[in-house]
């Protein structure tokens, strides 16, 4: 028995197969460029192995509502060659078997709650902080879904008393992924972010704005956990700041776990989003 998993990246599709433990067989890492190039080799991958079913773990928007027309559909990303593409169908129709998607980052925590850093709970969060900011959830088991997938990168935050970046989302200028991504980060302060290792000041409003976040999913989620991932987030002093702030802005008004425990980072390192997709095929398939 073998399963299919598919990490769809801006940049890249990671895609692997593995046996029925979920042990990794064969792994291949497709540059995104078009539609019908990437798509080519994803078939030739596959093509060699009998799969029982595939999971997808997609960039966004999709469409995740299973009353919507274009449910498995890649919907108004930016990359436009994508843009309204039925990844689901297209997959589909070339092997015609049960198909698990989600976003990226909701495989990502499937991943991470499973067989990463939050194994063992029933409940977590996990973050991503790269080139944007994207947050996906498995929440009782279950992964956040509902009349669309959670934009968790996109909230609204205060701003730094010190800070007069404006913002550099498109949609919302100085929204968390206006503000605190990697390439907010660069044109901020006009250098590559890991050069700014020694600059304390940079990480103390980094670290100001994704405690932000980290309340704000509290509030709201109550999960068990919360996974830190992404380029940015290799700068590892971001974790105890982060506490610390997360810490202050709660003011203990809602108990929460040891926060050492609570704020970490995937312990799957790059593979959480692959591990989730593949647990997505086996559950898509025993679900069938
Ligand atoms: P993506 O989000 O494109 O999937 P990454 O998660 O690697 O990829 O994020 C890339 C972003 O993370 C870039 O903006 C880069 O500047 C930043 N980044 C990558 N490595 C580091 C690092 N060691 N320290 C700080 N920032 C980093
Ligand atoms: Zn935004």
């Amino acid at each position: 028995m073998k399963y299919g998993a598919i990490e769809a990246g801006g940049t890249k599709f990671v895609c692997a197969v593995s046996n029925e433990n979920l042990e990794i067989i064969e792994r291949v890492s497709i540059p995104t460029t078009t539609p019908d190039e990437t798509m080519k080799s994803v078939f030739e991958f596959f093509d060699k192995y009998n799969l029982e079913a595939i999971g997808i773990g997609s960039f966004g928007p999709i469409d995740v509502n299973r009353k919507s027309k274009t449910y498995g559909y890649i919907t108004t990303t930016p990359k436009l060659a994508w843009a309204n593409y039925n990844f689901v169908g297209i997959i589909k129709d070339r092997y015609n078997i049960p198909i698990g998607w989600t976003t990226d980052v909701n495989a990502a925590a499937l991943g991470e709650l499973k067989k990463g850093a939050a194994f063992g709970l029933q409940s977590c969060v996990y973050l991503t902080v790269g080139t944007g900011i994207g947050g996906g959830a498995v929440i009782n088991g279950q992964l956040l879904e509902g009349y669309g997938h959670p934009e968790m990168g996109h909230i609204l935050v205060r701003m730094h008393n010190n800070d007069k970046y404006e913002g550099a989302c498109p949609y919302h200028s100085n929204c968390l992924e206006g503000i605190a991504s990697g390439p907010a980060i660069e044109e901020r302060w006009g250098k590559k972010a890991y050069e700014l290792e020694e600059n304390k000041e940079v990480w103390k409003i980094e670290a100001f704005y994704l405690a932000q976040a980290v309340m704000t999913y509290t509030l709201i989620l109550s999960p068990e956990r919360i996974v830190l991932g992404g380029g940015v987030m290799k700068q590892r002093q971001l974790f105890p700041l982060i506490r610390k702030e997360v810490e202050q802005l709660m003011k203990k008004y809602v108990a929460m776990p040891n926060l050492d425990e609570y704020i970490v980072p995937p312990a799957l390192g790059d593979n959480s989003a692959i591990m989730g997709c593949l647990l997505l095929a086996q559950k898509t398939n025993e679900n069938v």
